[in-house]
C-alpha cells in the first residue's frame, strides 16, 4: 500500500518566547503559516520485513535514524506494534537548515500518511503530541495552515484564512542551528513581540495592520552572527514589500506584497544578491 504526501514549508509571521521551561525548551508563542513551497513524501508499507529506509533527492541529507522522517516512522511503528516495514522517497524542495521547517514537514508527512495506511483513526491533535517528541515544529506540520501556536509547540489553535497575499522568500548561503539560536535567548533582554496585534488584524482581516505588528524576537540574536539578515530585510522593504523578516530561528527572510507584480520586482532586485529566491503564496491543508 502507498500514500503521497504533500510537506509544505512554515514561516514565522510572529514569534516570540514567553519564557523557558525547567527542561530548557521555550514556551512559545508565534502566528505560523504554511506556503506552497513544498516536499512530497511518498511512503510505502511493505509486509515482508520491518525495515524502515528512506531516500532522498538531495545526496547530503541523512537516510538512518537522524532523518525526521524516520523517526516518525519508527514511532508509529513501535507504538501501534506495527510488523509492517516503510519505504519513504522524499523529493525535497525546502531549503535545508533555513528555518522554514522542513524536516519537521517531512515527519509530519510520514505521521498523516501512516495514520491512513494503517487505519489508526487517529485525530490531528493526537498526531500533534506524537510529533512533538521528533521537534517543536511537527505539531504545526500536522495541520499546515494558519495557526497560533503556543506550548512547546504542541498547541495549535487554527485561526481562518488569510487575505490573499504574495510572499517572497530569500535564502542566505549560510545554513544555521536552531538549537544553538535558542541557546542563546537572554529572557532579560529579548525583544517582545505583538503576537496578539497579529491575530486580532488577521481575524479582522486587515492587511495593513496585520505587515506593521509582524515581528520575530530571534531576529537580532542570528542577525548578529549572519549580518546577510539585515542587508536582505532592508532590500525587501526598498523594493517594496511592506513587510519583511525572518524565518523561525533563521537564516531565511521573507517579504510581504498584497500583489502578484510587487513580488516580481523583489524577486527581480534580490536575485543578483542571493541565489535562492522564490515567490510563494500561504496555502492550507485544511480539508
Ligand atoms: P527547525 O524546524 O529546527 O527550525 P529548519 O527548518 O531550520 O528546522 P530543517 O531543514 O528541518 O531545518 O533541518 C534541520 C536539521 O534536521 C538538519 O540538520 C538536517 O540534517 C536534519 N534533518 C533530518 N531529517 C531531515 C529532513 N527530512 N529534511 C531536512 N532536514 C532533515
Amino acid at each position: 500500500m502507498e500514500i503521497s504526501e504533500k510537506a509544505p514549508a512554515k514561516l514565522n509571521f510572529s514569534l516570540d518566547t514567553p519564557f523557558r521551561h525547567p527542561d530548557g525548551n521555550p514556551e512559545w508563542k508565534m502566528v505560523m503559516i504554511a506556503v506552497d513551497l513544498a516536499d512530497y513524501v511518498h511512503i510505502k508499507t511493505k509486509t515482508d520485513s520491518k525495515d524502515i529506509t528512506v531516500r532522498t533527492d538531495t545526496g547530503f541529507l541523512p537516510c538512518d535514524e537522524r532523518n525526521l522522517a524516520f523517526q516518525a516512522a519508527k514511532k508509529l511503528q513501535q507504538l501501534f506494534h506495527k510488523n509492517e516495514g516503510v519505504e519513504i522517497t522524499i523529493d525535497k524542495n525546502i531549503p535545508v537548515s533555513a528555518g522554514m521547517g522542513g524536516g519537521s514537514s517531512d515527519a509530519a508527512a510520514v505521521l498523516r500518511g501512516l495514520n491512513k495506511l494503517w487505519n489508526l483513526s487517529l485525530e490531528k491533535s493526537q498526531l500533534a503530541k506524537i510529533g512533538l517528541e521528533i521537534d517543536s515544529d511537527v505539531p504545526f506540520c500536522i495541520y499546515s495552515e494558519p495557526a497560533l501556536v503556543t506550548g512547546k509547540g504542541e498547541i495549535i489553535t487554527p485561526i481562518g484564512d488569510l487575505e490573499p497575499m504574495c510572499l517572497v522568500i530569500a535564502k542566505p548561503h549560510d545554513s544555521v542551528s536552531t538549537p544553538s539560536i535558542l541557546k542563546k535567548i537572554d529572557y532579560s533582554k529579548i525583544v517582545h513581540q505583538n503576537v496578539d496585534g497579529v491575530l486580532d488584524a488577521i481575524s479582522k482581516r486587515d492587511y495593513t495592520e496585520m505587515t506593521k505588528k509582524m515581528g520575530n524576537a530571534l531576529e537580532p540574536i542570528t542577525a548578529e552572527r549572519h549580518p546577510d539578515i539585515w542587508k536582505i530585510k532592508q532590500k525587501m522593504l526598498n523594493f517594496g514589500c511592506d513587510a519583511a523578516q525572518m524565518s523561525g530561528s533563521g537564516p531565511t527572510v521573507f517579504g510581504v506584497c498584497r500583489k502578484y507584480q510587487r513580488a516580481v520586482r523583489v524577486y527581480n532586485g534580490l536575485r543578483g544578491f542571493c541565489n535562492e529566491v522564490y515567490i510563494v503564496r500561504p496555502f492550507s491543508l485544511k480539508e
